[in-house]
């Protein structure tokens, strides 16, 4: 099984689309987001520091994070493929992955783009503050996290293209539809 970038706004489903395809192929999973809130709750020091940066809809320094990427990518089993979910959201995070897959004999695999309209975002986050309850699920850190996403995260989607890896999904109103593309193209690429 070959690694999967899933790479898309806030909100975009990156989560979602992982749990299904990590269940289907048995891969293993990294989410990013969740080895952050993982840190925060067992309040280590790792976890404040993060915290500062979530709570304000900015993103975790690029060193920190490619350390703790590394780390988690070395803890998983070897051999079953692993989805990488919420990163890279950098162009230095997207070199440091390949860089360290490439140093272990690996490498990205595929990478899966989901593109949402931002109002379907919108909606999406404001209802999962009310089931979820994340702290950064308001309004307000909303519209920062789309703009850093925007800025910093948006630009890699060409950094993939010229990497030859991109496959793009557009949402088009129902998760199965768009799930059945999703698995057809990991079967093609493996
Ligand atoms: P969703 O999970 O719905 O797609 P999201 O992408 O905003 O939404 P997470 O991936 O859970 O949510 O990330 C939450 C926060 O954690 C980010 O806003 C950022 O502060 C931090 N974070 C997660 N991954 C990274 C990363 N690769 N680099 C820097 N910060 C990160
Ligand atoms: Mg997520």
């Amino acid at each position: 099984m070959k690694n999967i970038i899933i790479f898309g706004a806030p909100g975009s489903g990156k989560g979602t689309y992982s749990d299904e395809i990590v269940a289907k192929y048995n891969m293993g999973h990294i989410s990013t987001g969740d080895v952050l809130r993982g840190e925060i709750k067992n309040g280590t020091e790792l976890g404040k520091i993060a915290k500062g940066y979530i709570d304000n809809g900015q993103l975790i320094p690029d060193e920190l994070m490619i350390d703790i990427l590394a780390k988690t990518y070395d803890s998983l089993p070897k051999g079953q493929g692993v989805i990488f979910d919420g990163f890279p959201r950098t162009i230095a995070q997207a070199e440091a992955l390949k860089k360290m897959l490439s140093e272990r004999g690996d490498d990205m695999g595929m990478m899966i783009e989901l593109v949402v309209d931002e109002e379907t975002l919108l909606a999406r986050l404001l209802n999962r503050a009310i089931e979820q309850g994340r702290a950064d699920d308001n309004e307000v850190t909303i519209k920062k996290r789309f703009e850093v996403y925007h800025n910093q995260t948006a630009p890699l989607a060409d950094w993939f293209e010229k990497e030859g890896i991109r496959n793009t999904f557009t949402w088009n109103g129902t998760k199965e539809a768009m799930l059945a593309d999703i698995y057809a193209c990991i079967d093609k690429n493996n």
